[in-house]
């Protein structure tokens, strides 16, 4: 019972051991945190009470911050506060032969009853437990960095871990307000550190191959993916020594030379004491050494990079732990949730962006890079063999409510509440289309939260230049007043050509997502109907662009478009379903 824990050792009083210690405290345990050096035990004290002054002020602790730092005992004599607690948990440098060294120290001190937690980022449980003589009472406990608002911790069930072990730790865990996920098995990494493994490498490989720079990396990751950082900015907050002595050997083990070329990037920058954050630059330059600041990125540097290629390799990679039975699928999405920032799990975003798409995907880059770890997972392979495409239709890793119908011109697709239409030609000639599509959104929009345009003008027809004769022209603008009418958010991807009338439909969606290959413009417009066109135009791209547009006939491309603000986000042809979602899942969440 975790109850009879309220006396707990910490060893080692560096960045992570002296968050723990502070957790523990203010959860109203005694702490014993232990460390070699004085000054770093002088450096802890320090950090944790501004810590915990500066949360009180804010209303996050409500005791008084003297009352929970005099919980904590500041020791260098490991045998005093072991012999005092009734549970350990050790934060010493990520070295085998320290961990070792500490853990036999412990074991020979403490009662045999008393549980032993290691708090290894990638380090074997079950080797570490080999240390003691309590391998049923030694756990993973490996909190994440910045422990006080990290909210998950894995717990790792070693080899010979006892079921009452992983309980206690379980229930312990909540009480310190944390959210444990079980890693039913061994495995060095768990999932949050494998899985960023793969993110890394993804990041590294088109930079260091001179395709792309870190800030369309970031800016892609931030902007098209939705997270809070991307991960270059991520490694310069861990530091890149770290990253040096853990994911450099860990991807030479993987691949092979295939990694030097990286691995020399990265000894680079860290021969020039370019170690991120802490020493002031890395990646990126801050201002001055220990201050982070979130680089100016802007969406436009993101464009040209695929958000979908970037996560192929990581959702590979989580569906190994699966296959392995690391974990459940529920708990590896919530530790990808807690791990990530993000609002889903990484089942979930594959099945937002589609099993065959990561299938496409890591077939493309297997044969780009020449290595086996793009090669897809049987447990892929086999969704896409079944038809379990993901969200699409109605099935992928979860089960979604997905109906489908199939109109004369219109695919009707709802997806949960969202209403998908799917059609080619969006055209003024194309009368068939514009009264079925009339119809559809006076009569089948009843209960649905978003309509998802996606359009298809990418035909020959599509690319004809239209003969605009007056009543089609009537016809269109009435449905265009239709869809004025419909206060349901509307989202629309576009594909190909959109001239004319068909962009001027697209500018009734809230949200325009333009295929990177997607055209604009305004062609063939008499003289006397400009001025008309030209007053829907000007709130979007203003006074000057509607001009270059309607009397200089350009046609421009998606990342122009993009620039000058008629479409809001530009996406290859592969992650415009999952860009929709992503806008469509952050606007119904407000509403
Ligand atoms: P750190 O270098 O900041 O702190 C380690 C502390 O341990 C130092 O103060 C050192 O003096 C002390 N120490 C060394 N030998 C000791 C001994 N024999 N007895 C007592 N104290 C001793 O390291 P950290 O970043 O806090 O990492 C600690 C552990 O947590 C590692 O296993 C690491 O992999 C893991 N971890 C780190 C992070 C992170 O982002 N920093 C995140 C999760 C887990």
């Amino acid at each position: 019972m975790s109850s009879q824990i309220k006396n707990v050792t910490i060893l080692g009083a560096g960045t992570m051991g002296r968050g723990i210690a502070q957790i523990f405290a203010a959860h109203g345990f005694n702490v014993w945190l232990v460390d070699v050096r004085k000054d770093a035990l002088e450096n802890a004290k320090k950090r944790i009470t501004e810590s915990l002054k500066e949360r009180f002020l804010y209303g996050l602790i409500k005791e008084d911050p003297n009352t929970i730092i005099s919980r904590i005992h500041f020791t260098q004599d490991v045998k005093d506060a072991v012999i005092n607690s009734d549970f350990v948990i050790e934060a010493v440098p990520e070295v085998l032969g320290v961990k070792k060294s500490v853990l036999k120290t412990i074991d020979k001190i403490a009662p045999s009853n008393l549980i032993i937690a290691s708090n290894t980022s990638g380090l074997s449980i079950s080797k570490l437990a080999s240390f003691t003589r309590r391998e049923d009472k030694f756990i993973g406990m490996h909190f994440l960095n910045p422990p006080l608002t990290m909210q998950l911790v894995e717990i790792t069930k070693g080899d010979n871990t006892s079921d009452e072990t992983v309980n206690i730790i379980m229930e312990l865990t909540r009480k310190i307000g944390k959210e444990p996920v079980l890693i039913k098995k061994d495995f060095p990494g768990a999932i949050v550190n494998n899985i960023i493994g793969m993110i890394f490498l993804q990041a590294f490989w088109p930079v260091a191959s001179n395709e792309h720079k870190v800030e369309e990396i970031d800016a892609s990751y931030r902007f098209k993916g939705g997270f809070p950082a991307g991960p270059f900015e991520v490694m310069d907050l861990i530091g890149l020594d770290v990253i040096n002595s853990s994911f450099v050997p860990s991807m030479k083990y993987l691949i092979g030379s295939k990694f030097d070329f990286i691995a020399e990037m990265i000894k680079k920058l860290v021969n020039t004491n370019k170690l991120g954050v802490k020493t002031g630059e890395g990646f990126y330059k801050y201002p001055e050494p220990g201050v982070f600041i979130n680089q100016p990125l802007t969406r436009r540097e993101g464009l040209k990079v695929s958000f979908v290629e970037f996560y192929a390799l990581p959702i590979n990679s989580a569906v190994n732990l699966l296959a392995k039975e690391i974990s459940s699928k529920e708990e590896i999405d919530k530790a990808f949730r807690l791990g990530y920032l993000y609002p889903i799990g990484i089942f979930e975003l594959a099945d937002t962006i589609g099993i065959d798409v990561i299938v496409n995907k890591l077939n493309e880059l297997k044969n780009k890079r020449s290595i086996s770890l793009y090669e897809p997972h049987e447990i892929l392979k086999e969704m896409v063999k079944d038809g379990r495409l993901g969200i699409k239709v109605g099935e992928g890793f979860y089960k979604y409510s997905v109906k489908k119908e199939q109109r004369n011109k219109i695919a009707i697709r709802r997806e949960e509440e969202n209403l998908w239409l799917i059609f080619n030609d969006l055209l003024v000639s194309n009368r068939d289309l514009i009264n079925e599509l009339e119809n559809i959104l006076l009569e089948d929009t009843k209960d649905v939260k978003m309509i998802i345009f996606d359009v298809d003008n990418t035909s020959i027809r599509s690319s004809l230049p239209q003969k605009i004769d007056k009543d089609a022209v009537n016809r269109y603008k009435e449905l265009i007043e239709t869809l004025r009418q419909i206060k349901i958010p509307k989202i629309a991807i576009l594909k190909g050509r959109f001239f004319n009338e068909s962009l001027l439909f697209s500018l009734l969606a809230d949200i325009r997502i333009a295929d990177i290959y997607s055209t604009f413009g305004f062609l063939g417009y008499p003289r006397e109907e400009i001025s008309e066109i030209r007053g829907n135009l000007v709130p979007f791209i203003g006074l000057t662009n509607s001009n270059e547009l309607l009397m200089n006939e350009r046609v421009i491309g998606s990342i122009e478009a993009f620039d000058i603000g008629l479409v809001n986000m530009v996406g290859f042809t592969d992650e415009l379903e999952f860009l929709a979602r992503s806008y469509a899942r952050k606007i119904s969440a407000r509403s």
